[in-house]
């Protein structure tokens, strides 16, 4: 092992390979603390070439890797996880790796290294006059190898599409240290299987992606966002219809919060509690982005006209409509404050599922009455992405009883909740992958077709089994 360490420093550099105890902690931990890792060492290499050395060292001493971001994944995918009394994993941290290596504004593409931050991509679009239109709540922390292994998704996707449809080209180590350029800025390139896509969304399992091709769009020139009350779900889908017949594909977000999720917002955040309305039992937070001349936009707010006519229609009670950017601030930091409105009132058991947009007000239905029926005291959270079909589906123990043993249920809370998402034809994860968390549930899900398939792509591409072992499959 220690000739391993001396070679992994030759390459990188001695104080590029952590091996203290204490540098090693927050690599080994995971964003929401559930679990931590053991690693021989975190290796932070600056090049693609460096990162080829390293894949070539693991191969020869047989060290398992675990590709590294910013470490905000949700399934804990991005720690170490085996348990195995010999330590024999290092994680291969990309923070390193972070040069904007070049913008087109002509097509309207950017090459970018895996270990950028994802605001410091976006802040680098906006200087060009250009949008990169990712938008986590993790942007701060979060790195774009880790959006395109996860295939990202967030609050634009109804607009621009998740990270698969945002990137067209990609560099990667492969699992025995070879370096595939595959920086192509292409919309079209229809020349045999496309090893992009087998690399997006693969957790770190059977490469290290180190540079991206990522598209680029015209910025808006303004943003309007308003707050509508709905009396249920099927009339948040049809104003959902109704919007995008008004105004195309200049509706960009378009995200359901339940009265409860706001009720927890309030709660928790006090200082949002004057804007925070809570009659309806639904509420909907669209956003319009106009592309066209201040003065154009002036002469038609097209978003005060649809929720007039939604309201003509009785698809919506009542609307707050932001008057200034501040406002609409306000009404998207209500949105953005439901996950850490969450772990303040404490623990509870998360699904993020996606479903076709015209099945989710049955499966709502369907699933509240059988949780109801089983846990009569259980609170639901649901809240999320509803123009994506995309909800968080969560599950809060009861007020006042015990906590720990609701949570001691969750396995036969997820059958309840995985088990009707798979009724309406739906995913059990919409947009966190599968990391370690979901891998038991994705046997049970996947058909025994899709799960070879997906055996031998990994045995083709990582033989040695080093790529992230125990994720995924
Ligand atoms: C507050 C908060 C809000 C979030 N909101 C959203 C959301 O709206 N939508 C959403 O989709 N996700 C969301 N996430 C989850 C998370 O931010 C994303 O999954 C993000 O894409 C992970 O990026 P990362 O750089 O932190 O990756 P990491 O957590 O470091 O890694 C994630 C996975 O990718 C692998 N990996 C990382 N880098 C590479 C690389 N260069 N090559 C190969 N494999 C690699 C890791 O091994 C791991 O399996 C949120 C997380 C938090 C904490």
């Amino acid at each position: 092992m220690n000739s391993f360490i001396t070679l992994c420093q030759q390459s990188i550099g001695e104080e590029h390979v952590l091996l203290d105890e204490f540098d090693l902690q927050p690599y080994l931990t995971e964003w929401r603390k559930r679990a931590t890792g053991k690693a021989i060492a975190i290796v932070l290499p600056a090049t693609t070439e460096e990162v080829s050395a390293l894949v070539k060292l693991c191969v020869q001493f047989n060290i398992n890797i675990v590709p590294q971001g910013g470490n905000t994944g949700l399934v804990i995918g991005s720690i170490p996880t085996r348990t195995s009394d010999v330590i024999d994993t290092i994680v291969l941290s990309l923070r390193r790796l972070n040069r904007i290596r070049s913008v087109d504004a002509t097509n309207n593409t950017m090459i970018v290294e895996a270990g950028c931050q994802l605001h410091t991509v976006q802040d680098a679009a906006t200087q060009h006059e250009r949008l990169f239109p990712l938008s986590l709540a993790s942007e701060g922390s979060c790195t774009i190898g880790g959006n395109l292994s996860t295939n990202a998704g967030g609050t634009a996707v109804l607009r621009y599409g998740n990270m698969r449809d945002l990137c067209l080209g990609l560099e990667v180590v492969t699992a025995d240290g070879e370096i595939w350029n595959g920086l192509r800025g292409l919309r079209k390139d229809n020349t045999g299987y496309d090893l992009r896509d087998l690399y997006i969304g693969a957790e770190g399992t059977l490469g290290i992606i180190t540079a991206a091709v990522l598209k680029l769009f015209p910025k808006p020139t303004a943003q309007f966002t308003a707050l509508c009350a709905v009396n249920n779900i099927e009339d948040a889908v049809s104003l959902l219809h109704f919007t995008q017949n008004q105004c195309a594909n200049k509706l960009t977000a378009f995200e359901l919060i339940s009265k409860f999720a706001l009720s927890l917002v309030q709660k928790h955040f006090p200082h949002l509690s004057n804007t925070i309305p809570t009659k309806s039992p639904y509420y909907v937070l669209l956003e319009i982005s106009e592309y066209k001349s201040e003065s154009e936009i002036e002469r038609m707010n097209q978003l005060e006209m649809v929720c007039e006519k939604a309201f003509e229609n009785h698809l919506i009670q009542d609307a707050i409509i932001a008057t200034s950017n501040e406002q609409a601030k306000t009404l998207w930091q209500l949105r953005e404050s439901i996950s850490e409105a969450q772990a303040k009132e404490g623990k509870n058991i998360k699904h993020d599922i996606s479903l076709p947009i015209s099945s989710i007000a049955n499966f709502v239905q369907q699933t509240d009455a059988l949780l109801q029926q089983a846990y009569p005291t259980c609170r639901l959270v649901t809240f999320g992405h509803v123009g994506d079909g995309n909800l968080h589906y969560n599950v809060s123990p009861p007020i006042g009883e015990d906590a720990q043993e609701f949570l001691a249920q969750q396995n036969q809370i997820n059958r309840i909740v995985y088990d009707s998402v798979n009724q309406f034809n739906g995913s059990i994860s919409a947009e966190h992958g599968i990391g370690t968390l979901k891998k038991e549930e994705l046997v049970l899900y996947k058909s025994a077709t899709e799960l070879n398939l997906m055996r031998a792509i990994k045995l083709a591409l990582d033989p040695h089994n080093i790529m992230n072992p125990g994720k995924i499959i």
